[in-house]
């Protein structure tokens, strides 16, 4: 008898240390984005020594958002720059890197070709694990390129439409 009474002390001493332990665990394990207001793991969010806990109060993923952001907005302002340097220096351009791209176009694109056919499934799995690790920025990058291509994508589906409506009208 008196043995049975002391497992059960024990064993609820235990169980209350596994439920202390629990909630330290949960207390120093996670934490609430300010931005996003998501609870998160706390490896989730950025080491911040000035923070109490040691952590950004912002999530990874918010601030490489916010990154992305400014990063694609500087990159826009480069393009123009770019363009209008190139515009400005079009005479002082060389020739030379074009002349050897176009006489080397074709073997340069057997190359990647070649390369992009032996390595497809590596290629293929570890462009998928990069898009499920990094969802949100991923699609952020997708709507911005889509932005930016606007142009582009729309004349592309001119030109293939024009295309289709010429072979159908050849096959007919
Ligand atoms: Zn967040």
């Amino acid at each position: 008898m008196k043995k049975e009474f002391e497992f059960d002390t024990r064993y609820s001493d235990v169980e209350k240390d596994l439920q202390d332990r629990e909630n330290r665990i949960k207390t120093i394990c996670f934490k609430t984005c300010s931005k996003c207001g998501e609870t998160k793991l706390i490896f989730k969010f950025s080491l911040d020594k000035r923070n109490l806990d040691g952590r950004t109060n912002i999530c990874k993923a918010c601030r490489s958002l916010e990154s992305l952001n400014y990063y694609y907005h500087n990159q826009v302002k480069m393009l123009i720059k770019n363009r209008e340097y190139l515009k400005a220096n079009k005479e002082n351009r060389s020739i030379y890197s074009k002349i050897y791209r176009d006489r080397n176009k074709e073997r340069l694109k057997g190359l990647a070709k070649k390369w992009y056919k032996k390595n497809k499934k590596r290629i293929k799995k570890r462009n998928l694990q990069y898009y499920q690790e990094n969802k949100e920025a991923c699609q952020v990058r997708r709507e911005l390129w889509i932005i930016k291509n606007k142009e582009r994508i729309r004349e592309y589906n001119r030109e293939y439409k024009r295309k289709h409506k010429l072979a159908s009208q050849g096959i007919a």
